[in-house]
């Protein structure tokens, strides 16, 4: 066990503008240093891969680091030394938090997980995203194929976030000290391992598919928001989108599937539809006494994902809000009601495939009763209305 330092994130709760990636903490970790800058736990290896010691120093304040505002590339090099430190412990403590989670509710572990923080980075040109990678092509397209069993790479950084308080200093967005984007990538790994919507298992291990559907996305959403106590998942960071912007990815708005955009590469705006539905039925469930839809969740991917034997086939059937939604009912039959009924307020049916969903909900848009809005619904759910999509 060490003591390390990490960002706390309950302080986004009723916040619209949170000051920074979370509250700093020291927090315990079940962690071995295995490398100069590589931890490992159970089910999980993080390594920061731009070379040098972080943990030379000696004694029990070793992993106690300073975010040092993200560091970056104008920052000193102690200030640099601290925040790759801070992101390596910053990383490992979130993605253990999700894993952990994912191993109490399904009852087994996932397979190992590798973390590397700076691969597709190149000096000059940073990077300020992450992905989840598995054997096989992908874009960019990688110089050694990742672990069989899933990878995920953090870029070290593009660009500096200005903090909504006049005279703080700005923050260099490193995606490491970023939980959101961390619990994100994991969700990935838990949706490959279950709901396997690109029918990978299916495949051979080193012709992997890398492309992910709205399902994979918003699945990684929601699980975010849940990890992370808040709708506004990626508040700090998009804090300058207006809250309705769809590139916002807030959960607490009501998106439905007359906002579904037809065509490839519309994977995360898409996804935004079924993770609000989640989120809604989440709440919805918890509102009456329950504990949310986590564990549910997790059966009907397990479930989703065990069906079928033809790759093509179950690619196709694997794209569609309305397979998972009957899985979804199945799983927990006491919560089935609530959790239908939210789905339903978004447009999501336990049948037909995705485009008929967004046809049925464009025409009950188009109908004179659907300009009023739903009873209960909060001021933040109504923001993409009924029928607009806006710009
Ligand atoms: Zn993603």
């Amino acid at each position: 066990m060490m003591r390390v330092t990490a960002y706390l994130t309950r302080h986004h709760i009723d916040s619209d503008r949170p000051a920074g990636p979370g509250q700093l903490a020291e927090v315990d970790l079940d962690a071995t240093v295995t490398g100069p800058a590589e931890l490992r736990l159970a089910g999980l290896t993080v390594r920061d891969e731009r070379g040098g010691d972080l943990f030379r120093a000696a004694g029990e304040h070793a992993y106690l680091f300073d975010p040092a505002e993200g560091g970056g590339p104008l920052a000193g090099t102690e200030d640099q030394y601290q925040a790759r430190g801070f992101g390596v412990t910053n990383t490992a403590y979130h993605a253990a938090r999700v894993l952990n989670l994912a191993a109490r509710l399904l009852d087994r572990p996932l397979p190992h997980l590798v973390i590397r923080i700076g691969p597709h980075s190149v000096p000059g040109r940073g990077w300020g995203g992450g992905h989840y990678r598995l054997p096989g092509e992908a874009s960019p397209p990688e110089p050694e194929p990742p672990a069989r069993s899933g990878e995920i790479h953090l870029g070290t950084g593009r660009s500096f976030i200005e903090r909504p308080d006049p005279g703080c200093s700005r923050y260099f967005h490193a995606p490491a000290h970023n939980p959101a984007i961390i619990c994100h990538e994991v969700g990935h790994h838990i949706c490959h391992h279950t709901a396997d919507f690109r029918a990978n298992r299916l495949r051979p291990p080193l012709d992997q598919h890398n492309g992910k559907v709205a399902l994979d996305e918003g699945t990684a959403d929601f699980l975010t928001a849940v990890l992370l106590g808040t709708p506004d998942i990626y508040g700090w960071h998009r804090g300058r989108i207006p809250p309705w912007d769809p590139r916002r990815r807030r959960l607490d708005a009501r998106w439905t599937t007359a906002c579904l955009c037809p065509g490839g590469g519309r994977a995360h705006t898409n996804g935004t539809v079924w993770a609000s539905a989640l989120w809604t039925a989440h709440e919805r469930v918890r509102q009456a006494g329950g504990t949310g839809i986590v564990s549910a969740l997790l059966t009907a991917m397990t479930r989703f994902g065990s069906r079928g034997a033809d790759v093509a086939k179950e690619q196709q059937r694997r794209k569609h809000f309305s397979e998972l939604l009957r899985d979804l009912l199945v799983a927990d039959p006491a919560i089935a009601p609530v959790v239908a009924g939210a789905m339903a307020d978004h447009g999501i049916l336990p049948y037909g495939r995705n485009r008929e969903l967004r046809w049925q909900m464009q025409a009950r848009a188009g109908s004179p009763d659907a300009q009023t809005p739903a009873r209960g619904t909060s001021e933040a759910g109504q923001w993409p209305g009924t029928a607009a999509v806006r710009p």
